[in-house]
C-alpha cells in the first residue's frame, strides 16, 4: 500500500521549501507554487502555467490536491446568503456559508463560515450537525479549501471580489480540531497567501475549556465566541452536553483567564428557545453571570431544525429579554439572521447524501 500523502493545501510556505529542496527543486519554485495554492486557489496541477512539468510530476508523487469539489450551491432569495455542498476526497460532504454584508457601507464584507470537522461530536441539544455524530476531523488544507474554493466562484462572478472575514462558525467544534484548526489559521492568515487579518477571524466554540487557554495563548488576536445558550448547569448540561465535563463555573474562569491573556472581550451566543432558556428569570441569571466580564452578547431566536421540535420565543418574550439585559448595561445584540431560507444558518448545517436537501 503507498503512503498517504502530503496535502497540498495544508502546507505551509516553509515546509514547501523543504520539500523542493529535498527533492532538488530550486527553492523559488516553492513561492510560485504556493501563491498558486493559496492565492489564486488552483485545484489542479496543470493551472500552475509557469511551473515546468516535470517539477509538477514530481511533486505529485509526494504531495497531493485532495480535490474538494463544490457539489450544489444555494442561493437565499431573502438575503444573497450562499450555501454550498463541498465533497471531500472521501466522498465525505461538508457545508460552507458566503455571507455578504450591506453594499452601502464603505467597506464590503464577504464572510466565510467554515466547516471543521465532518459532523460533530457535541450533540448539542438545537443542532443539526450532531444529529449524525462526528465522522471525522478535517485537515488544514480541507478547512482552507472551503475560503479558497468559496472565493474562487466569486471571482468567477466579480473579479474584485474578495473574502474579508473568516468564522469557525460551520460544521464540527474546532477546538476539538486544534491542530488542523490553528494550521489552517495560519495559512489563511498568511502575509504570502490569503492575508486575513487575525482581527477578521473568528472560533467559536461550545466550552472546550483547555482549549480556550491554548488559543489564548497562541492566538490571542483572534476573535473568540463562546456557544452559551443557558446561564445555569441544569440547563445547559441539557442544551449544550460538554457542560457536563466543564460546567458554567469552569468555563467562566477560563473566560475570565482569556480576557486576561489577550485583554479582548469574549462574544457570547445565546440562542433563545421557548420555554427553556427564554424567561425573564433567565435574563436575569444571564446578566449576574456575565455581569462583570468585558464580552458581548449575541441573542439569536433558536433557527428551526425539524429533529429537535425546539421553537422560537414569542416577539414580546425576546423583546423583554433584550430589554432587561441592556438595562443592566450589557452589550446587546439580537442577530440578523442569514439563510433560514435555505437551511443556511446557525445550527442547520448537516451532512448531506447527494440529492437530499
Ligand atoms: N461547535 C461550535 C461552532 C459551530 S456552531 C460552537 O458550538 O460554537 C455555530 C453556532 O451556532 C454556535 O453558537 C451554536 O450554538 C449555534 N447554533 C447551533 N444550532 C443552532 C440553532 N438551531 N439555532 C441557533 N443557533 C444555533
Amino acid at each position: 500500500m503507498s503512503l498517504p500523502l502530503l496535502l497540498l493545501r495544508s502546507l505551509y510556505l516553509t515546509e514547501l521549501q523543504q520539500l523542493c529542496q529535498n527533492q532538488a527543486i530550486p527553492r523559488f519554485r516553492a513561492g510560485q507554487i504556493y501563491t498558486w495554492v493559496q492565492v489564486k486557489g488552483v485545484a489542479d496541477w496543470e493551472e500552475m502555467s509557469n511551473v515546468p512539468l516535470a517539477i509538477r510530476e514530481k511533486l505529485s508523487q509526494v504531495v497531493e490536491f485532495a480535490p474538494v469539489q463544490i457539489l450544489r450551491s444555494q442561493t437565499s432569495r431573502r438575503d444573497g446568503t450562499r450555501k454550498y455542498l463541498f465533497e471531500l476526497a472521501d466522498q465525505q460532504t461538508v457545508e460552507t456559508v458566503l455571507m455578504l454584508y450591506d453594499r452601502a457601507k464603505a467597506r464590503d464584507r464577504a464572510t466565510v463560515c467554515v466547516s471543521t470537522q465532518v459532523g460533530c461530536a457535541m450533540k448539542c441539544a438545537f443542532c443539526a450537525t450532531g444529529l449524525t455524530g462526528l465522522v471525522r476531523n478535517l485537515a488544514a488544507g480541507e478547512i482552507v479549501g472551503q475560503v479558497l474554493d468559496v472565493q474562487r466562484v466569486m471571482r468567477r462572478e466579480d473579479t474584485d471580489a474578495g473574502i474579508t472575514n473568516v468564522v469557525f462558525m460551520g460544521m464540527g467544534e474546532p477546538l476539538q480540531n486544534y491542530a488542523n484548526l490553528s494550521r489552517a489559521i495560519n495559512l489563511l492568515n498568511s502575509t504570502q497567501g490569503q492575508n486575513i487579518g487575525m482581527r477578521r477571524m473568528t472560533v467559536s466554540t461550545c466550552g472546550v475549556v483547555p482549549r480556550i487557554i491554548d488559543l489564548a495563548r497562541d492566538f490571542p488576536q483572534i476573535t473568540l465566541a463562546i456557544s452559551l445558550h443557558a446561564p445555569r448547569d441544569a440547563v445547559r448540561d441539557r442544551l449544550v452536553p460538554i457542560n457536563r465535563h466543564y460546567p458554567l463555573q469552569e468555563l467562566m474562569t477560563a473566560c475570565r483567564k482569556y480576557i486576561e491573556i489577550t485583554n479582548k472581550r469574549i462574544t457570547f451566543e445565546y440562542a433563545l428557545i421557548k420555554g427553556v432558556n427564554s424567561s425573564a428569570q433567565d435574563a436575569r441569571d444571564l446578566s449576574a453571570l456575565l455581569g462583570n466580564l468585558q464580552c458581548h452578547l449575541n441573542l439569536i431566536p433558536v433557527n428551526s431544525v425539524q429533529e429537535t421540535g425546539l421553537t422560537r420565543p414569542a416577539a414580546a418574550e425576546t423583546k423583554e429579554f433584550v430589554r432587561i439585559l441592556t438595562a443592566a448595561g450589557m452589550e446587546v445584540t439580537l442577530r440578523e439572521e442569514k439563510g433560514t431560507d435555505i437551511d443556511a444558518a446557525c445550527g442547520q448545517l448537516r451532512k448531506r447524501q447527494d440529492g437530499e436537501g
